[in-house]
């Protein structure tokens, strides 16, 4: 395994994709997934060129943030236990899985305890599965509706994990709806919803992902190996 090498196939891929979709390659953020990736791993990836880490267990984050150098922007993307959150809250850049409206109250409360705005993505369930989180698209005006009252929380996007699949095609309308999605929250003027990111795509699909409008990708595999 090559981390250097694996990250620059990747991001030579995210460009490829980004002139495919009419961008540029620095409009797509890269977040280096670096769950169960040893430190030394991580450090190696931050010195070839990651800017961005995610994790989606609080107890390994909370671990590992301490060999994290300042200025590399730390994402929260699993799923958020209610009582987790005071852990996290002050130590995190972007939350992307808020998902319900508990989470969104004690998100609320713990950031105007340590007094800032937590930037969050609300993560949708786009395919509806069962197994997956995430809000349906149909509530999702109002989820994003009964979030006005939380000034502590300034929504930043949307975020989906696409089902599985073998071929890129069956996933691409998931992507396409999701678009569709940010675009037209974009253009509604909630208060404390500022559509800036839209987080889809992993190892599997995200060149799928940014062709069809994703500008932040979630890569965990495609850079540290399957072991991980
Ligand atoms: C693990 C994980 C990823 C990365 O998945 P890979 O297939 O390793 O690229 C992305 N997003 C979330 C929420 C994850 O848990």
């Amino acid at each position: 395994m090559n981390i250097q090498r694996n990250i620059k196939k990747v991001m030579e891929r995210i460009s490829e994709a980004a002139y495919r979709s009419g961008r540029q390659p620095d409009d797509i953020i890269l977040v280096a997934v670096t769950k169960s990736v040893n430190p030394n791993n991580v450090i190696s990836a931050i010195n070839t060129g990651i800017e961005h880490i995610g994790e989606n267990r609080v107890q390994e984050f909370l671990k590992k943030e301490g060999v994290i150098p300042e200025g590399v922007k730390r994402h929260f993307i699993g799923r958020l236990q209610t009582n987790k959150v005071k852990y996290i809250i002050d130590k995190v850049d972007l939350i992307h899985s808020l998902d319900r409206l508990d989470l969104a109250r004690e998100i609320d409360k713990r950031a105007a305890n340590v007094d800032r705005i937590m930037p969050v993505l609300v993560q949708v369930n786009i395919a509806r599965e069962a197994t997956k989180a995430g809000v349906m698209k149909e509530k999702l005006y109002e989820f994003i509706e009964s979030l006005t009252p939380f000034t502590h929380i300034k929504v930043k996007g949307l975020m989906t994990i696409a089902p599985f699949s073998e071929n890129g095609k069956d996933i691409r309308r998931y992507f396409a709806e999701m678009k569709e999605l940010y675009q037209k929250l974009a253009n509604k003027k909630y208060p404390n919803v500022e559509m800036e990111y839209l987080s889809m795509g992993m190892t599997n699909d995200y060149e799928v992902a940014i062709e069809e409008g994703a500008n932040m990708v979630r890569i965990g595999r495609a850079i540290f190996g399957e072991r991980y």
